[in-house]
């Protein structure tokens, strides 16, 4: 394991520049670990593999968690749905992955009770019987037990839901995706980890020793640098080529409708399954699971499915939703593990991970969720250790490991709308030095919420926001 990074010195790569951290990569004559994607995953592995020792570099092609990683449905869960998959052993993973967040992560993440309105006492008992089994595989992660709740009760929770007979209440958690994404980058450039967004990887051979030789590109500058890696992991999502199946979600989010629980619709009309949540003081409503051929990040969310979340969550609603209340909507795409023989409905397909060597020194990390994204860092690692590609460094810690805040961003959606120009130029300034912001967009949409909760007032925010940017970055 190599430890002669200069700017490392003080064990840490916080607070450097864009320009620094270029330099910072340069100056190491080869790395333990490249990590190619900045999203949940890659982020996830590069702080898994500074925790443990080794020096461990990532290439994140545009921002971070700017694909899938801040385009989630935001919950932290195990999957009610999987259960009817028999998928066991996949929920249990994800419970107990659910619990470690909500421990490691309090100031982005929280447990939060759902309701699912039943029509019937036989619903009510199918429902019920199958989140006991929820409760029992979480065992001690448990976050609360479900139950039954009568009519009176559902309305308490979900004032604007329709009357409903009767009902189940069990809990998962709720969090802020691009937040966590920012919190895990935080806690692995504490401990040494170079991170550079804005900058593609590519595979370019192998030196003669044998070492992997991977090219990067700045994307604001062109500038390339070749640099060799002990260890290669791919962890860039719906960009894995042949081995993910893409699946598009689609969210709206409205101002907040009255919604104190999560609702999950588990059988909408056509058979999807349909969450409303209340999230950054928003009603946020997904998704759908329409299967693509590769994503698309410049499209919004499609009208067919923004007219299909209003159509489907309003036959459950008092009051019927209109477009003119969305405040914002968003797609993301879901990697899924492409399993042979699987019929084309992705909703079907498994949210299990797969951790594949694709050549000597590289390994290759698709599928799985948000929930699981420590779980898919430490197997990545455990991988490479196993197959002799790194050396037995320290065990994984991650478990056990509180991730870093950044109280000014993980608190600002609390009163987005009434920033003063001096708040404005503080968030500008924490989003650029501490979190590698670069443009309007991505302290908009990935360092604060507002893109993803209100976009008008992120227009609105935008010329703010660049004149601060020209102080901090030039
Ligand atoms: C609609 C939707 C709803 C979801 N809801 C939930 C949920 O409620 N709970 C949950 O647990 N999970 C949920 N998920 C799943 C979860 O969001 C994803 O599993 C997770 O974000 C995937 O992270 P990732 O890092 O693998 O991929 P991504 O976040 O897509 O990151 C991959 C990154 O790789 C980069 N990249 C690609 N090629 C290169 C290259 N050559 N060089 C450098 N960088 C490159 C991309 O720019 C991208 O940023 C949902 C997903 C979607 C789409």
């Amino acid at each position: 394991m190599q430890k002669s990074n200069n700017y490392k010195k003080a064990g840490s790569t916080q607070g450097l520049s864009r320009d620094q951290t270029w330099q910072a990569l340069q100056e190491e004559p080869s790395w333990d670990i490249c990590v190619v994607g900045g999203g949940a995953t890659g982020l996830g592995i590069a702080l898994d593999a500074a925790a443990r020792g080794f020096s461990v570099v990532l290439a994140e092609a545009e921002d971070f968690a700017s694909g899938a990683s801040s385009r989630s449905s935001k919950m932290l869960h195990g999957g009610v749905r999987y259960l009817q998959q028999l998928d066991f052993a996949l929920v249990k993973e994800a419970l107990h992955e659910r619990a470690t967040v909500l421990a490691n992560a309090p100031h982005v993440a929280r447990a939060l009770s759902f309701v699912i309105p039943c029509e019937t006492l036989a619903h009510a008992a199918f429902y019920g019987s199958g989140l006991k089994l929820y409760d029992l595989l979480a065992g001690r992660h448990n976050v609360g037990r479900s139950h039954y709740i009568p009519a009176i009760d559902i309305n308490v929770q979900a004032n604007a839901l329709k009357a409903s007979p009767h009902g189940i209440q069990y809990y998962d958690g709720i969090f802020d995706d691009a937040r966590l994404a920012q919190s895990i980058a935080l806690s692995a450039r504490q401990r040494g980890a170079v991170l550079m967004n804005y900058c593609r990887a590519e595979m370019n051979g192998q030196a003669d020793d044998g070492f992997d030789l991977v090219s990067l590109t700045r994307k604001d500058n062109s500038a390339q640098h070749t640099l060799r890696a002990r260890c290669t992991i791919f962890a860039t999502g719906a960009w894995s080529g042949e081995r993910v199946a893409i699946a598009r979600g689609s969210h709206i989010v409205l101002r907040d409708i009255g919604l104190s629980s999560g609702v999950l619709l588990p059988k909408t009309p056509d058979g999807r399954v349909l969450y409303m949540l209340p999230w950054l003081g928003h009603t946020l409503i997904g998704t759908t699971d329409i299967s693509v051929s590769c994503p698309d990040y410049s499209e919004t969310a499609p009208q067919d499915d923004i007219d299909w979340l209003l159509r489907t969550s309003s036959q459950a609603l008092k009051k019927p939703l209109y477009a003119a209340q969305i405040t914002a909507s968003f797609v993301g795409y879901r990697p899924l593990v492409r399993m042979p023989g699987a019929g084309k409905n992705s909703s079907q397909f498994s949210r299990a991970h797969l951790v594949e060597r694709v050549a000597e020194r590289t390994l290759r990390v698709v599928g799985g969720k948000w929930t699981t994204y420590r779980r898919m860092a430490q197997d990545a690692l455990d991988v490479a250790i196993e197959h002799g590609i790194l050396p037995k460094g320290k065990p994984c810690s991650t478990d056990q490991l509180n991730l870093s805040a950044n109280p000014l961003l993980d608190n600002a959606w609390l009163t987005q709308g009434q920033w003063s120009d001096e708040q404005i130029q503080k968030i500008v300034k924490s989003a650029v030095q501490d979190e590698a912001a670069c443009s309007a967009e991505d302290i908009l949409y990935r360092r604060l919420r507002t893109g993803f909760t209100d976009q008008s007032l992120a227009l609105k925010l935008k010329p703010k926001v660049e004149q601060f940017l020209k102080q901090f970055c030039g």
